[in-house]
């Protein structure tokens, strides 16, 4: 019986210190990304955050709480 040896799949991390881009928000030097930074028509790489900034964001944005939406004026 062979026995598949189910390599954890490693997060795929892209090389761009050939980029030179830097954290928008931290303005730390980026030199690997977790995907691949798609040249925008403004020749920039748009947005780009490093890892720590990165996770503080999605922390920040984290669930969204949508406000409204049912409940209260339906009193009658
Ligand atoms: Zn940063």
């Amino acid at each position: 019986m062979a026995f598949q040896q189910n390599d954890r799949p490693q997060r795929q991390t892209f090389d761009v210190s050939g980029l030179s881009l830097k954290c928008a928000e931290c303005n730390a030097a980026i030199d690997r990304l977790p995907f691949e930074p798609t040249l925008k028509e403004d020749g920039t790489y748009g947005k780009i955050y490093c890892f720590e900034c990165n996770r503080q964001r999605r922390r920040d944005s984290g669930p969204r709480n949508y406000r409204g939406g049912g409940g209260g004026g339906s009193y009658r």
